[in-house]
């Protein structure tokens, strides 16, 4: 049947807001279930920041990248990466072009919302032995209890030894547990609380033992006992946690989810999903024309600070050892980079979920399946502290994505005045680069186990890619 005049122009006008699904060859789909499953091996891998760091070093290694700070001297085609402190890495695939000419950036963060030790964190009452922590980043508290959680992290001792711990991934391990109050007694009080208080920091205590020293002589017993067992393991004393980062984050693994196997179920895919992706792209970027940057960095989830956040200096010593290296060390160089530079911020933005359905604008949120979402602004109420892309910027980008067939949607994290977040984009932003958030849709963001697309994961890899190879 011919079409209409109406159907035509339908056709031609109007921006056709479809799942990524109905329109996916068999082969495009078994690639986009083949990356997933790469994905969800990475993921199960790498659940802190340091880890995101080792493995991401190693993938490195294996596909010819250097550490810069072994290199002399650069040249176009080069691939390096530097570490800072072990829980951000930068890495570089040298363009043909000068440096002062602009860097094409695309940053993640590594770290995720979980649950750490406080730095005094063991004690013993009514004969349980527990674990005092300060949960880190935006956690809905309620959602940490009565789950299996491994245990990741440092101790360091004052003579610099540093002794590494992972108690819960593998099948014989312990895992450990906060608890919760039965519905049998929490009507008669917690069930009235805030759903934000239903559980409170301080009740995030962790169960590490129950098994009291056998001397009756001594006090804290179970204390003395969990205290022998780490040192006899691991050579560390109570005072050692003081200098200790040790992460609580869910046992479980990544999974494909629904009966389709069409979505993932995991931690921490806010943001591992985008250092993944991101990596990913920069391992096949050859021969760029500008150099090409992949940021895996810490700290985003409470607020791009510290000495390994995205706000840090260390940032500018990677530039400089690059232009060091690539003989343009200049007045003002610095300045003249970023000015020329483009940027994207690969970050997660809150899919439209359904069964709460109020909290979002249907027109604007970004669905799972169809692609990246591009968010033009971050902030909240009023765009407050956002950082927003220009319109021109937004269309090069949309440029690039149409010429190399990525899929994307546009995204506004929940209704005006409802919802709102941050990226790590205002950091770019600040130095005066190009940015534009770019990631990938996830349900129940900061639980601890996020849901996403295989389809949209794989079209974030592909967006980067397209970016980078620029
Ligand atoms: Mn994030
Ligand atoms: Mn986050």
């Amino acid at each position: 049947m011919e079409k209409t005049e109406g159907e035509i122009l339908q056709e031609r006008l109007f921006n056709n807001k479809k799942s990524g699904w109905n329109k996916i060859f068999e082969e495009e789909k078994r690639e986009v279930f083949k990356f997933a499953d790469d994905y969800m091996f990475y993921l199960n891998q790498s659940k802190t920041e340091k880890e995101i760091v080792s493995n991401s070093k190693e993938i490195l290694l294996k596909n010819d990248f250097k550490d810069l700070r072994e290199v002399q001297e650069l040249k176009a085609g080069d691939r390096v990466f530097w570490v800072n402190r072990d829980r951000s890495i930068y890495i570089a695939v040298i363009g043909s072009d000068k440096l002062e000419n602009g860097l094409k950036m695309v940053g993640a963060h590594g770290d995720s919302p979980r649950i750490d030790l406080k730095q005094n964190p063991l004690y013993e009452q009514n004969e349980v032995g527990l674990l005092k922590t300060h949960y880190y980043g935006g956690i809905k508290k309620y959602q940490w209890v009565t789950t299996p959680l491994s245990l990741h992290g440092t101790v360091v001792k004052t003579n610099g030894e540093r002794v590494s711990i992972s108690i819960g991934e593998e099948e014989k391990d312990p895992v450990f547990y906060i608890t919760d109050l039965p519905p049998h007694l929490s009507h008669s009080g917690q069930d009235s609380r805030k759903l934000s208080e239903g559980i409170e920091g301080e009740e995030l205590n962790i169960v590490a033992g129950t098994i009291p020293f056998d001397d009756e002589k001594v006090s804290e017993r179970i204390k003395l006992n969990i205290l022998k067992i780490l040192n006899d393991k691991y050579g560390i004393k109570e005072v050692d946690f003081t200098s200790s980062e040790l992460e609580f984050v869910p046992a479980y693994k990544a999974k494909s989810v629904g009966f389709d196997e069409s979505l993932i179920g995991g931690y921490g895919q806010d943001d591992k999903v985008c250092c993944y992706t991101s990596l990913r792209a920069i391992l096949e970027v050859q021969n760029p024309s500008k150099t090409a940057i992949c940021i895996l960095t810490d700290k985003e989830e409470i607020g791009f600070c510290g000495v390994t956040g995205m706000e840090s200096k260390s940032f500018e010593r990677f530039i400089v050892e690059l232009l060091e290296k690539n003989g343009e060390i200049a007045p003002g160089i610095m300045e003249k980079v970023y000015e020329n530079s483009e940027a994207i911020s690969a970050d997660v933005d809150a899919g439209f979920d359904p069964t709460f359905s109020s909290y979002y604008d249907p027109i604007n949120a970004c669905r799972l399946g169809h692609g990246v979402c591009i968010c033009k602004y971050t902030g909240s109420k009023g765009k407050s502290a956002a950082s927003e892309a220009p319109a021109e910027y937004v269309a090069e980008i949309r440029g690039i994505f149409d010429e190399n067939k990525v899929s994307y949607c546009s995204s506004e994290l929940g209704k005006v005045d409802k919802g709102g977040g941050g990226t790590i984009a205002v950091t770019f932003a600040n130095r005066g680069i190009n940015t534009i958030d770019i990631g990938v849709p996830v349900l129940s963001m900061h639980s601890p186990y996020e849901l996403t697309s295989k389809f949209d994961v794989y079209n974030a890899y592909k967006a980067y890619k397209a970016f980078l190879q620029q």
